[in-house]
């Protein structure tokens, strides 16, 4: 139905024209994208400084044209550590003049390290590590200014050796999710760990109960497509996961604002 999570060649590591991800998300019987290419302020990731505003914004809406009648098309961006670099995102935003839909807020460094750097755990002890991580979740959701949380245990996706056990860290997740509620952030099921085959949705569906435990009742969906016959993947997957759960609303977002599609 949805899919609010996709990269295209305005990401670093994103490969695919924008028509093409329309293309293949309008066979697959979606009705509604939304394109989140990479925003990172931070000089050491290797996203950094590749993002071009204005090219972008024109070639979605280029898209969204020509998809008019058939699919809606959505303009978002994945803001990597907003809560670090508030005045670069911010200057983004005054350049871009409302033409985004929605952010997606994710945390890809921790400890001064890229996530998936083996350095993590020289120091610290795994538990040690991802409640670090956590931490950092937290004030980036404490701080807000986005719409999405992104893949809120990433860290699970990376370290073959050290398996992130969930239930270690439930107080500090639904101390997230508890501020997210507040916020008015909607967490993301983000679909690359099952096509991964780390055989999960980030997060797991036990964070998805403890989100319905505690009011939670909507969800973004994204598969966190990097390539265009990755769009829409696993959608179906999304939605069953979301249903156990007990959710019953899928995000969409229009001009930043809240447009909460029924769950079938
Ligand atoms: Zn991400
Ligand atoms: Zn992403």
């Amino acid at each position: 139905m949805l899919d609010y999570h996709m990269h295209t060649r305005y990401s670093v590591d994103g490969q695919g024209e924008p028509e093409e991800f329309c293309h293949i998300a309008h066979q697959g019987g979606l009705k509604e994208i939304g394109f989140s290419d990479h925003f990172d302020a931070n000089p050491s990731d290797a996203s950094f400084g590749f993002f071009e505003l204005e090219p972008y914004l024109g070639h979605l809406q280029r898209c969204r044209n020509a998809y008019a009648d058939k699919l809606s098309v959505r303009i978002g961006l994945e803001v990597g550590e907003p809560h670090k670099y508030p005045d670069d995102l911010s200057a983004l935003l005054r350049r871009a003049q409302g033409a985004f839909d929605y952010l997606i807020g994710s945390v890809h460094w921790y400890n001064e390290m890229l996530i998936g750097d083996p350095a993590h755990f020289d120091s610290l002890s795994p538990h040690e590590s991802y409640h670090n991580y956590f931490e950092e979740v937290l004030q980036m959701v404490k701080h807000g200014g986005f719409h999405i949380l992104g893949h809120l245990d990433l860290v699970s996706r990376y370290p073959i050796n050290h398996p992130l056990i969930i239930t270690e860290h439930e107080e500090i997740v639904r101390h997230i999710l508890s501020v997210a509620l507040a916020q008015g952030i909607v967490p993301e099921i983000n679909l690359s760990g099952l096509r991964r085959k780390t055989s999960s949705s980030l997060p797991p569906e036990q964070v998805l109960v403890w989100y319905r435990e505690m009011g939670g009742n909507t969800v973004a969906l994204g598969s966190d497509a990097h390539r265009p016959s990755e769009a829409g993947s696993l959608n179906q997957h999304g939605i069953e996961i979301a249903q156990r759960a007990g959710l019953r609303y899928l995000a969409g977002f229009c001009q930043g604002e809240l447009r909460a599609v029924p769950l079938p």
